[in-house]
């Protein structure tokens, strides 16, 4: 039986994650730091109990070096990290310490106790940043435009360097934004979905929002994490883009999600004043804030996951609004008291 090490196993892609390997009959150990925070994600997905919980904190080398010895892992998924670019802006130092030098000290701790385990690395299509709309692929520069892009840059780099210089076998998965009922409540995917389906049941009046005009490659959360147990399963280590290839909009997103509540949007005004009202009532769905907006924002994010299609066979099958729509079902499901299938 395989040991898998998952760090920050509470959040969306860790609970994903520990589900499928507990499927595929792994021995999963979930690392987390103090807290309960994300056991709602486990009693969703069923699987509550069911991952051997260690205390890890990716702040202190000490508890990781334990981690590491008392599980003695095959494989390691570091997802842990500070994780959300707008807290980044206000968070930097913190979040250089969690997402750049938390990897630091995981790496020399797995080079140190397990340099036999495959390490993988949560690695982000925000180190893209500025570079353009072209559809981006391994072989693309990096250019990040927030302290989260620039402390996962540093990762990313130093995964490749501890696979170059030490021969570990650690990947990097060039993740580009996947979302899923398991999200945070703090993305705008999540915050989208359950406020459609709040005003929808007369719960909420409107949702504010920054950059509608933002674009992204949105895929299913589900799907990605098999991607990334992918990249451990081959022969050589090597990094691969898990995306897509689709771009929308911040604004389609919310007429997608909309949409699916049963409520059409149409907008109304420009720039910070513009509007999305209920086109049956006239009422103010969505509004835009300046408290949303980002100092430096990446326009458009979209990517080339060819690589992953040949090498790894995997391949993104939730479209853009089969993606909305299940979001939505699931908040709508969670206000009605019903059971979520995530
Ligand atoms: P998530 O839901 O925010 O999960 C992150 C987890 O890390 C949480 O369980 C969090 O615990 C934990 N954590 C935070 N600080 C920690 C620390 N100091 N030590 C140990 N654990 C800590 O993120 P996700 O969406 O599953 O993403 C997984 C990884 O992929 C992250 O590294 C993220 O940056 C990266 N990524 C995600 C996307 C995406 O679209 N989802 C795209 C590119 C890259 P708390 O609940 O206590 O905070």
């Amino acid at each position: 039986m395989k040991k898998a090490l998952i760090t920050g196993y509470r959040g969306q892609d860790g609970s994903y994650l520990s589900q499928l390997l507990l499927a595929k009959g792994y021995d999963v150990y979930g690392a987390d730091r103090a807290g309960d925070t994300g056991l709602w994600r486990m009693r969703e997905l069923g699987i509550e109990g069911k991952v051997k919980e260690v205390s890890l904190d990716l702040l202190e080398s000490t508890n990781i070096n334990y981690a590491l010895a008392k599980v003695k892992p095959d494989e390691i998924y570091n997802f842990a990290a500070q994780s959300f670019v707008g807290i980044s802006f206000d968070q930097p130092v913190l979040t250089a310490e969690i997402n750049a030098v938390g990897v630091a000290r995981l790496l020399e701790g797995v080079r140190q106790a397990r340099p036999q385990a495959r390490f993988f690395q949560a690695s982000t299509a925000e180190l893209f940043g500025s570079m353009g709309s072209a559809q981006k692929n391994e072989t693309t520069d990096f250019h990040p435009r927030s302290p989260y892009a620039v402390s996962k840059l540093y990762a990313h780099w130093l995964t490749v360097n501890y696979r170059q210089a030490h021969g570990l076998y650690a990947c990097n998965g060039i993740l580009f934004n996947h979302e899923s009922p398991l999200r945070g409540e703090e993305f705008v995917t999540r915050k989208i979905a359950a406020a459609a389906a709040r005003i929808k049941k007369g719960q909420l009046e409107k949702v504010a929002v920054g950059n509608l005009d933002a674009l992204r490659d949105w895929g299913y959360a589900r799907e990605y994490v098999e991607g990334m147990w992918l990249m451990l399963q081959q022969p050589k280590a090597d990094d691969y883009i898990l995306a897509t290839g689709e771009t929308h909009s911040v604004r389609e997103f919310i007429e997608t999600a909309f949409a699916a509540a049963g409520i059409k949007l149409e907008w109304k005004g420009r720039g910070l004043a513009e509007k999305g009202v209920d086109a049956k009532n006239g009422k103010v769905r969505v509004e835009v804030s300046k408290a949303f907006y980002r100092p430096a924002d990446v326009k458009e994010l979209v990517g080339d996951a060819n690589k992953a299609r040949k090498l790894l066979g995997w391949a993104p099958k939730t479209k853009f609004n089969d993606l909305a729509a299940l979001m939505v079902d699931a908040e709508t499901k969670r206000l009605e008291g019903k059971k979520v299938k995530p």
